[in-house]
């Protein structure tokens, strides 16, 4: 499918953000997006990149009502050379049509995914920021636009991408995230949409967050939401604990996001001479490992921040310590390598990145 490049009159072009320790995460957007229209009994349609701009739409459509959408997030890093770098984002593609499979979404070709977030991520080249740490955050989003009542798949959708420029997660450093362990709300259940980048499971969510927030906690890590015991993730985050050099985490069993940085860690911890576990890991065993002084180390992975140390841990009214407070070893190499392949910094030994032409 070609992909028509809407002209972007000067006038429309925005002031870049010069001081890129000012990015933050998600609060500026670049001149252009890319949308690709699907209607039923004509498939995908009106492909084009277009100056960034609200959509009008019909107050109706089912996304407002009935949430059906789901969204990605990967990123654009501008290497030291010149050359763009995509990490991965063939997963994300896949993923983000098992999202979509489950709430009735038409599956997006992987091709038109991967090239339309390319020529875009290209024509908004000069976007990208380039100090250590900072990269282009790419949102692509697909959406039901019918404007009807009725609970039904829509007729319609938007797919659509937008870029922004973002900061780095760590400017000075590690900041350790204090976590409570939510034992009353749950995420998902076996056979809910946890599974699924989907919108409805980030507002069911916002609850137990601020309840947290009130504790001084950063972040809820969820249990399974039969027997509010197996740890499953954080809001947009899968867990990982150490155990020396042993590395734990809990498998893929239907309600967590099967993350791509999730992915990157098992794959890429035993060739830095660590070993890996996907297991069921009962919260009541692993305070009592924290306790012992077994578990040395716990951090989050997600694109937003790649690894993400664990500060305070809490259940139920016990609070632990990590690490004494500071960062662990397994926890810096991870962070330092991963971001150091997606950078250009060290050599891609996997086929992870992709070159943007
Ligand atoms: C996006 C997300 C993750 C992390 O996935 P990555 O592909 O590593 O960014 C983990 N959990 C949830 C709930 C998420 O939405």
């Amino acid at each position: 499918m070609d992909i028509e490049i809407v002209p972007l009159p000067s006038e429309k072009m925005k002031t870049k953000i010069v001081d890129q320790s000012q990015l933050g995460f998600g609060k500026y957007f670049t001149d252009r997006m890319l949308i690709v229209e699907w209607k039923a009994g004509q498939g995908w349609c009106d492909a084009r990149i277009e100056p960034y701009a609200p959509f009008i739409l019909d107050p109706a459509c089912l996304v407002f009502h009935y949430a059906q959408e789901i969204f990605e997030g990967l990123k654009a890093y501008k290497w030291e050379d010149g050359r763009v770098a995509l990490f991965r984002p063939e997963m994300n593609a896949r993923r983000f049509n098992q999202s979509g499979d489950r709430v009735c979404l038409p599956p997006v070709p992987e091709e038109l995914f991967l090239k339309g977030i390319e020529q875009l991520v290209s024509l908004e080249r000069e976007w990208i920021p380039t100090a250590a740490g900072t990269s282009l955050y790419i949102r692509p989003t697909l959406i039901a636009v019918e404007p009807v009542l009725g609970v039904k798949p829509s007729d319609h959708y938007y797919f659509y991408v937008i870029l922004s420029p973002v900061g780095a997660y760590y400017a000075a450093g590690f900041n350790p995230v204090n976590i409570l362990v939510e034992d009353y709300y749950v995420r998902a259940v076996p056979g809910g949409t946890g599974e699924a980048k989907t919108g409805g499971n980030y507002a069911s969510s916002l609850k137990a967050g601020l309840e947290a927030k009130k504790k001084g906690y950063d972040q809820v890590l969820w249990l399974d939401g039969r027997e509010r015991r197996y740890i499953e993730e954080v809001g947009a985050m899968n867990m990982f604990f150490a155990y020396g050099r042993h590395i734990v985490t809990a498998p893929l069993t239907g309600s967590i996001l099967s993350g791509v940085t999730r992915d990157s860690v098992l794959k890429l911890a035993p060739t830095l001479g660590y070993t890996v576990e996907e297991r069921q890991i009962d919260v009541n065993d692993l305070m009592a490992d924290i306790r012992a002084g077994k578990v040395t180390e716990a951090f989050g992975s997600g694109t937003a921040a790649v690894i993400t140390p664990v500060g305070k841990f809490c259940y139920k009214d016990e609070v632990q310590q990590l690490t004494g407070g500071n960062v662990g070893e397994v926890t810096q190499r991870l962070y330092d390598t991963l971001t150091g392949i997606q950078t250009g910094r060290l050599k891609d030994e996997f086929g992870w990145v992709r070159f943007v032409e």
